[in-house]
């Protein structure tokens, strides 16, 4: 500890070590653990996926279905960019002018501006006229996928849905933001130590809480029914070594066509969920191959990986945010005194903004990784790479994705790999397996 002492304050950080000081030594800490979980736990070699059977799957695909599927994403692409740019513009008008700052003591006034008022009301509302100003591109969105067929909720599940969201998301703000604004007022000058603990605890207690308390929010759960599919799906987890209670099938079909599955929650609320539109469209071969793809993810512990390194990042924005949020430029654009006033919060959320569109292609990255793994467990465990493939074709047709989509918006943000790819990997596969 004395020779950290002595590194900071050569560091040119004070001679007693000061918070700053040490917060400086926790972000680079914090940073150290971040690269090390990702470069030790992300499996950065993938599996051979060469360009020329991508190339040749493509080919395979019948044309008016890729046609399709290029034309709705050409469709979606504006209103999401679109979406993407607005909500940025407006986080950084909310933190690097007055405006977020006259909204918290707007918000507090009823309230004689109690620091709790600022806290929680005024956060929620910077959050929520962020959400809002999005919200037509989010309409915009939906009547696409109507048009095209793929959503089935009408206006009015479309909306009770938004409402939902934005009333989980008002709860869980809300438990955020007076914990993290307590703290700052209990411990002033070492806030940004417990709000990193906190912010980290709160990550992993999220991930652990989602399935039994906020994914029954939006879908109803049942146990599959027993019949011969389900016993083959319980034996093959009891032959990966991952036993699973049951597989839970969501009533999918109320919002989407769509076909999917997932892994989620951590060790007694872990689940694999798969779309009831699967099992009514894919052959049993094919569910198989989707629910061994899964059972890679549960098997190489990916949702506590990602946890980890969730919990991790989240720690380390807490700091950052306290060494960034204390440059006084910053502070004046924003019309606060300090970073840790309620008033401020819209200048934590510029930079939360910024960092989550900086870091969105390297955890793009990440989960194409794991995803590809996820794909090469799938493969081994089924030995079925014929399934695997038509599993992908399906996938692609119902889900309207493009098998080969532009490789800037593939990099951005494509969190698996594309169906060519994953074909591409399925028959690399067969051929050596012979
Ligand atoms: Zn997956």
């Amino acid at each position: 500890m004395r020779s950290l002492r002595r590194w900071v304050a050569r560091a040119g950080l004070g001679g007693a070590v000061s918070p700053r000081g040490w917060a400086l030594l926790t972000l680079a800490g914090l940073g150290v653990a971040v690269v090390l979980a990702a470069l030790l736990l992300i499996p950065w070699n993938r599996p051979p996926a060469p360009r020329a059977d991508q190339l040749a799957a493509l080919r395979d695909l019948p044309a008016d279905q890729v046609e399709r599927a290029r034309q709705f994403r050409s469709a979606l692409r504006p209103g999401g960019w679109a979406a993407l740019g607005v909500g940025l513009l407006v986080a950084l008008a909310l933190g690097l002018t007055p405006l977020g700052s006259r909204l918290i003591e707007l918000a507090g006034r009823p309230f004689g501006s109690h620091w709790i008022a600022q806290a929680v009301l005024g956060g929620l509302a910077v959050v929520l006229v962020a959400d809002l100003v999005t919200l037509p591109f989010a309409a915009w969105r939906h009547s696409v996928l109507t048009r095209y067929g793929l959503a089935t909720n009408g206006w009015g599940g479309w909306s009770v849905d938004l409402l939902k969201s934005y009333a989980v998301s008002a709860v869980i703000g809300a438990v955020a933001l007076l914990g993290f604004y307590t703290v700052v007022r209990l411990a002033p000058r070492w806030w940004w130590a417990f709000g990193a603990a906190g912010a980290a605890t709160l990550v992993v207690v999220l991930s652990f809480v989602l399935p039994v308390l906020v994914e029954p929010v939006f879908n109803r759960f049942s146990p599959m029914q027993p019949g011969p599919l389900r016993t083959q799906l319980m034996e093959l987890a009891e032959r990966d070594g991952v036993p699973v209670r049951d597989v839970l099938v969501a009533d999918a079909s109320r919002r989407t066509r769509a076909v999917n599955a997932y892994v989620s929650g951590l060790g007694p609320t872990r689940r694999v969920v798969v779309y009831d539109n699967l099992l009514r469209e894919a052959t049993p071969a094919e569910v198989t191959a989707v629910v061994a793809h899964e059972l890679g993810h549960a098997k190489d512990r990916d949702v506590p990986v990602g946890t980890l390194t969730g919990a991790l990042g989240a720690a380390a924005a807490v700091v950052g945010l306290y060494l960034i949020g204390s440059w006084p430029p910053l502070l004046r654009l924003a019309g606060v005194d300090s970073v840790a006033q309620p008033r401020a919060f819209g200048l934590l959320l510029a930079l939360v903004t910024v960092t989550g569109l900086v870091f969105a292609p390297v955890q793009a990255l990440m989960s194409r990784r794991v995803e590809a793994r996820a794909d090469a467990h799938a493969l081994a465990l089924t030995g079925d790479p014929v399934a695997f493939e038509s599993m992908q074709r399906r996938l692609s047709a119902i889900n309207l994705a493009d098998p080969d989509p532009p490789r800037w918006e593939y990099l951005y943000s494509a969190s698996h790999p594309s169906t060519v790819e994953r074909i591409a990997a399925a028959r690399a596969y067969a051929r050596r397996a012979g």
